[in-house]
């Protein structure tokens, strides 16, 4: 299968996740998954043009298996019955979570614009000893 996913440095590509936690944790302790898009860049939030969905995974460092944390999607850019963009709310193609970690590994995150297709990135993470 070809690879249809795109990666490149999120200061430069406004398709970029932007994974934002700590780079060490302790086993078993919840913290907190932030992940954006455009950070740097900021993409459009359109009807036309926007973000759907993040999706986060845990592969840990042992093993070849992902574990998949959540599903976000954003679903209003603007639709309106006025028109296209002259909707009275918008949802931002960011997100925060919750997660605790048991083994090191990374954080997988996957997100999709509706015009530029599939994007990810990743972040590895550490146990405190
Ligand atoms: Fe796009």
């Amino acid at each position: 299968m070809a690879d249809i996913f795109q990666t490149a440095d999120w200061k430069t590509e406004k398709h970029v996740p932007v994974i934002e936690c700590p780079e060490t944790v302790v086993s078993g302790v919840f913290f907190d998954v932030h992940v954006s898009l455009g950070k740097e860049i900021g993409h459009p939030n359109t009807s036309e043009h926007h973000i759907r969905w993040i999706q986060l995974y845990f592969k840990p460092a042992k093993g070849k298996i992902a574990y998949q944390l959540g599903t976000f999607t954003f679903e209003a850019h603007g639709e309106s019955a006025k028109g296209p963009d002259m909707g009275p709310v918008y949802t931002d193609h960011s997100v925060t979570t919750r997660i605790n970690i048991r083994e090191p590994g990374e954080i997988i995150a996957s997100a999709f614009c509706n015009i530029h297709g599939f994007w990810e990135s990743s972040k590895p993470i550490t146990i405190e000893n």
